[in-house]
């Protein structure tokens, strides 16, 4: 049986990112930090279709805890197949206005998070010689966001990161590759007004919002045998608005 590791999927893109994965016949451990009732949910949907999930309690700014989950899924799946180190969490504002704690969370959450997952599965992925991750950025991280410097930072951090994990993983049989979604409606952008929406799908060739099933059905591929010669790559899902 395969199985698929997805960070902060209780609720958005992670949750549409489990279901899919468990269609597709992976059993998922359903990260969450702070949302065990959400994530049981996914779970008891997943399972109610003939899959296999787990919620798996993991805060990914804590080591202690990624470590704790990756060697939770290895005692008792035996193997790590696909990791997707989905959690993130914006800050939207002036650079000027950010406090410390701020800009170490978003940092810690988004960026750190992201790299000791990679660290801890691709242990496990190397000594298998098999495996696939896939990070989650922004196209604030490809284009840079006003307001969003410190997300941007985060996010571009992580398609310097997966690039390079890309080639360092590749001769053991490990790919690498990142989704840039653009404007996604989910909770992380609960901040923006009706009007702040409008006028950014506006600017969407496709003319639409993206839905966490579009990133999840682009994570579904990466991860696939179907991309088995693709690593080291950013597949942007946007809607045209960045390419
Ligand atoms: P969301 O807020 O609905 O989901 C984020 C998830 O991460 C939540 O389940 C949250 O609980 C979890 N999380 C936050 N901090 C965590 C931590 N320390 N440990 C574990 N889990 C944690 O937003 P989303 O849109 O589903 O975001 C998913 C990913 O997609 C994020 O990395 C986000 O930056 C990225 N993204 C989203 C958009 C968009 O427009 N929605 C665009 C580009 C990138």
């Amino acid at each position: 049986m395969k199985t698929a590791i997805i960070s902060g999927a209780s609720r958005g893109i992670g949750r549409a990112i489990a279901i899919s994965l468990a269609k597709e016949g992976y059993a998922v451990i359903v990260g969450y930090c702070h949302n065990k009732d959400k994530s049981k949910e996914v779970c008891d949907l997943i399972i109610k279709e003939g899959g296999i999930a787990e919620a798996y309690k993991c805060d990914v700014s804590i080591a202690d805890d990624v470590k704790a989950m990756v060697e939770y899924v290895k005692a008792k799946y035996s193997t790590i197949d696909a990791v997707i180190a989905n959690a993130g969490i914006g800050a939207y504002g002036m650079l000027i206005d950010h406090s410390d704690e701020t800009i170490m969370k978003v940092v810690n959450t988004n960026l750190v998070g992201c790299i000791t997952l990679c660290r801890e599965a691709g242990r496990v992925m190397l000594s298998q010689k098999n495996g696939s991750i896939v990070t989650l950025s922004s196209m604030w991280g490809q284009v840079g966001g006003s307001c969003e410097s410190v997300y941007s930072a985060t996010k571009g951090g992580i398609i310097a990161f997966s690039k390079a994990l890309a080639k360092e993983f590749a001769p053991n049989g490990v790919r690498v590759n990142c989704v840039a979604p653009g404007f996604i409606d989910t909770d992380i952008n609960s901040n923006l007004t009706k009007d702040n929406i409008d006028s950014i799908i506006a600017d969407v060739p496709l003319g639409r919002a993206g839905t966490p099933q579009d990133v999840a059905n682009a994570v579904a591929w990466l991860v696939s045998e179907k991309a088995s010669y693709v690593t080291g790559q950013v597949l942007s899902v946007n809607g045209g608005l960045i390419i």
